[in-house]
């Protein structure tokens, strides 16, 4: 099927699917037009990130030689701070899955901004515990990197990579305390080796605070085989390496 015809394809089971369940903005909760992605409000109020990043590592304050990184480069679109905190929480509660349709113009500017989408060939996410995804019912990580994969037309595998334990609340964690914390957490899906053998991996997930967490993975992925791995997140929250 060709693109086009894709597009409307999903147009029409949009517009159909509103008259059964209004299409409301992943901010505010207000009920919106169907084919729009947010209200005119909440999208003002949006902090989009406009000062400058290190590619690589993407933070504000670059930490490339305070620590050993493990990916190639990193993005993200916005700052975790007001609206967009709430958007993210409600993602997670399973109340605005279309959150990530309202930076659907930004993904393919900020990966290219990064990198050149051609050197991509795989999109993952960063997994959750299975009991964790149970009971959620869905990984935020893998909406992000399906959508993500469909935006720069790329194939995904949100199989890649296994999360072997329950996370312990990190919030209070220094940054060496979190590294600390995270190795040893994921495993690579074995039977899924030719996915990513001599190939670069998009990882994707909702919020980059440390780095902690992708660098585990990055690590991971690279140990069995990919030549690259460069992350994208929605927000970030630009925490100092002292913090
Ligand atoms: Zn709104
Ligand atoms: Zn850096």
């Amino acid at each position: 099927m060709s693109l086009q015809r894709k597009t409307s394809f999903n147009n029409i089971r949009k517009y159909i699917l509103d008259i059964f369940f209004p299409n409301r903005c992943p901010f505010c909760g207000k009920v919106i037009k169907w084919n729009d992605t947010c209200c005119e409000k909440c999208f003002s109020k949006i902090p989009f990130i406009s000062t400058e990043h290190c590619k690589r590592c993407g933070q504000e304050n670059c930490i490339c030689d305070k620590t050993e990184i493990y990916y190639d480069g990193c993005v993200s679109i916005v700052d975790y701070s007001g609206i967009v905190r709430e958007g993210i929480i409600n993602f997670k509660l399973d109340k605005a899955v279309n959150l990530v349709d309202v930076f659907q113009d930004n993904i393919y500017k900020e990966i290219s901004y990064m990198t050149e989408i051609d050197k991509i060939d795989i999109v993952t996410a960063v997994p959750m515990h299975k009991s964790a995804k149970r009971k959620r019912g869905y990984n935020q990580a893998d909406i992000i990197a399906k959508t993500v994969s469909k935006i720069i037309s790329k194939q995904s595998n949100t199989k890649l990579l296994i999360k072997t334990n329950n996370e312990i609340a990190q919030h209070e964690l220094s940054m060496i305390e979190r590294a600390e914390a995270v190795n040893g957490l994921f495993v690579f899906n074995k039977r899924l080796i030719n996915e990513i053998e001599s190939k670069a991996v998009l990882l994707c997930d909702d919020i980059i605070t440390t780095g902690s967490t992708l660098n585990e993975c990055a690590r991971v992925l690279k140990s069995n085989g990919a030549k690259k791995v460069y992350c994208f997140t929605i927000a970030s929250t630009h925490l100092n390496y002292n913090e």
